[in-house]
């Protein structure tokens, strides 16, 4: 690390109208091409990428050099399923007692810087508490917060007693309100339409629904399907007439088809997603997020009997093992894949230990780093600004020590961070 920092120590020759970055890389994954380059310079001005030559163009006065010739330079990575302002742990059903929205919103920009010094400069957040993911989507947008580009799905929406309903497992006595569209909870076509709007209003940028039951909420089944045929159709074509996306969580099967045949854009975890339904998302280009980490956290967390809730330890047993065979099954079926991390479910700042485990289950190297980069930026519809390494492109960079191709672990020692021309890491 030291020896890295000498060597990436900025050449500021002098000051001039026309000054640029020069970023020297060893390789570059720019993102699009399936081979990587060798020894190139990306000029960045302002917050653009203007030009990437072969060779190691010399600083003109005024132009700053950042020396990474040992590296391998990236697109900054996108992380298409994350919470920013939680994080799960041993005492998270009691902090739901203690916690107030400005505990959130403050652990929300820690978990943001995180996560961007990780070398995720964009993320999909889908589902929070208190709106705070669009205070911190806007703090960051404004520059007050550092943190990756977010876009926010606000409160996920469920059904009664569904995975995201925010009363399970509270006792009636205490007489909480029973939560209502406006909080994200509906039963019935007009209560579901009501819920989208309501998100629109609050200012979401996609729709999160949770279209079977999960591990992590107080409820006995991780799987059963929860919204019917009728609600799953007046959610979607809600959302589509406000140009959203819409977002689902599933384990189990039957949830799972029921929202991929009313047209969901991508299933989330997927665990028991089996043969039929990756036909169906094939057909109807449906994105698959497997979130593996999040897997393979609660199953070892399972391991210690007092990590979680009773309710919860047998369901994170069952599912979370599962889930990176479904994405070896699913990615050999030709399922169209994006990465996504569910952090917050693990640690913020793990993310890339997400290709580590894609690489394992049989992806290999360059395709994972695409799915994290064009392939999300296509999604979101900012392919035109974001996803790769070109001229004209906002510069949002990152590097890494060696090869990732090589050592797919390289992901996880991002040593330099650029969003939009600014340097966060170096
Ligand atoms: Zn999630």
């Amino acid at each position: 690390m030291q020896k890295f920092l000498a060597a990436a120590v900025l050449a500021v020759l002098s000051t001039s109208a026309s000054a640029a970055t020069l970023i020297h890389a060893g390789r570059l994954i720019d993102g699009i091409a399936d081979k990587p380059r060798e020894n190139v310079t990306i000029v960045v001005d302002g917050k653009s990428i203007t030009a990437v030559e072969s060779g190691f163009r010399a600083a003109a006065a005024g132009d700053t050099v950042v020396d990474l010739r040992d590296s391998t330079v990236l697109p900054g990575l996108m992380d298409m399923h994350v919470h920013l302002t939680s994080q799960y742990s041993r005492t998270s059903e009691l902090d739901a007692y203690r916690r107030t929205e400005a505990d959130t919103a403050l652990d929300g920009a820690v978990y943001a810087e995180r996560t961007l010094l990780a070398g995720f400069t964009t993320v999909r957040d889908l589902g929070d508490s208190f709106l705070a993911s669009f205070a911190l989507r806007n703090a960051i947008s404004a520059g007050k917060v550092k943190g990756p580009r977010v876009f926010a799905a606000g409160k996920s929406i469920a059904s009664t007693g569904g995975h995201a309903d925010p009363t399970n497992g509270r006792a009636r006595w205490l007489g909480l309100p029973t939560p209502g569209p406006a909080e994200g909870v509906c039963n019935g076509a007009d209560e579901c339409r009501m819920a989208v709007r309501q998100r629109y209003k609050d200012g979401s940028d996609v729709i999160k629904i949770t279209a079977t039951g999960g591990v992590l909420s107080l409820a006995k089944s991780g799987q059963a399907p929860q919204f019917t045929d009728e609600e799953l159709a007046a959610i979607i074509s809600t959302a589509k007439d406000y140009g959203f996306t819409v977002a689902a969580h599933a384990h189990g099967m039957d949830g799972m088809k029921r929202a991929v045949k009313a047209g969901i854009s991508s299933i989330e975890h997927g665990t028991f997603m089996d043969d039929e339904t990756m036909q169906l998302m094939k057909q109807k280009g449906t994105l698959y997020v497997p979130t593996i980490i999040a897997g393979r956290w609660v199953g070892d967390q399972a391991q210690d009997p007092t990590f979680f809730p009773a309710v919860v330890r047998p369901k994170a047993l069952q599912v979370g093992p599962q889930i990176q065979g479904t994405f070896v099954k699913a990615y050999k079926a030709g399922v169209k894949i994006m990465f996504g991390t569910d952090s917050g479910v693990s640690a913020h700042g793990d993310n890339a230990k997400e290709f580590a485990y894609m690489v394992e289950g049989g992806m290999p190297a360059m395709e994972a780093i695409k799915s994290a980069t064009m392939v999300p930026a296509r999604f979101l519809g900012i392919a035109d600004k974001l996803g790769s390494v070109e001229a004209g492109k906002l510069a949002d960079l990152v590097a890494v020590p060696g090869d990732p191709l090589a050592d797919i672990t390289a992901m996880q020692r991002v040593r330099f961070v650029m969003k939009e021309g600014a340097v966060y890491r170096q």
